[in-house]
């Protein structure tokens, strides 16, 4: 029994000739907040694929829980896509957004316990108020913490957020911030978190894995973002600072 939730073992992922992800070795304990940094093109999207389930290991294994990532029940993880792939123009409800969370596919049929369940959700994420607002008419932080509210509806004990910060302004990504810490104390959750922000992530992860490809480091923000490890990842930096433009 691995006491590690995530266990990433020398995962390799081909697409046709192209090898995207290159034997990754990780192990991600229990209630830790990692952060994944890495070029366009590294492989950062992939492997949370990988981790749903939607994809399945060329060479390798993804392990959650002790089980298969395939045979993960879905309700162990909550995810937020890249906001860039919501279609905005589909004409819904803020919290029919949510219900997807629950049901995986559209709720034409509300049911109120599950109603219930999606109003909390937006209550946790303090979006109450934004309920029956049609998705078209959220701000770019309002509809991100609903797309919180819809990844936290079944009480994952993992998160996965791809670029979650992209498209919101600094107010909004402080609250993205401060709501996502609040969640993973209350329900000692896991987070992983796809960005293009080292700030973010100095600022908020435990741990930190840079990744192009082959994984470069994994470890503390200090350690792992290291200079040298930058370098590796990204090609020539002359300093950290610059990396945030780099990576725009
Ligand atoms: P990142 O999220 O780090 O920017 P991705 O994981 O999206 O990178 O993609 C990694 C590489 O794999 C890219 O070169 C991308 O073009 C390629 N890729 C991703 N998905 C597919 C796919 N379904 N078929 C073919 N190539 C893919
Ligand atoms: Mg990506």
């Amino acid at each position: 029994m691995s006491e590690h939730v995530i266990d990433i073992r020398q995962l390799s992922i081909k697409f046709g000739d192209h090898l995207a992800l290159d034997k990754i070795k990780v192990q991600i304990e229990s209630g830790d907040f990692v952060a994944i940094v890495g070029p366009n093109g590294a492989g950062k999207s992939t492997l949370f694929k990988v981790l749903l389930g939607l994809l399945q290991p060329t060479e390798g294994q993804v392990r959650i829980f002790d089980e298969p990532a395939y045979r993960a029940p879905a309700q162990w993880i909550g995810y937020v896509p890249q906001m860039k792939t919501l279609d905005r123009s589909f004409p819904a409800q803020a919290v029919e957004l949510v219900l997807t969370g629950l049901n995986r596919r559209w709720p034409w049929r509300k049911e109120k316990s599950e109603y219930k369940k999606a109003i909390e959700a937006l209550e946790q994420v303090s979006a109450e108020h934004l309920a029956t607002r049609p998705v078209g008419r959220l701000s770019g932080g309002e509809l991100q913490r609903v797309c919180l509210a819809r990844s936290i509806v079944r009480q994952p004990k993992i998160v996965l957020l791809d670029e979650p910060a992209t498209g919101i302004d600094a107010i909004g990504e402080a609250d993205m911030y401060r709501l996502l810490e609040a969640y993973q104390k209350q329900s000692s959750a896991t987070i992983l978190m796809i960005t293009h922000d080292w700030h973010a992530a100095t600022h908020h992860a435990d741990n930190v894995l840079l990744l192009n490809r082959k994984k470069i480091s994994y470890g503390p923000p200090s350690v792992s973002l290291a200079e040298d490890n930058l370098r590796l990842a990204f090609g020539h930096i002359g300093h950290k600072h610059e990396l945030k433009f780099l990576m725009k």
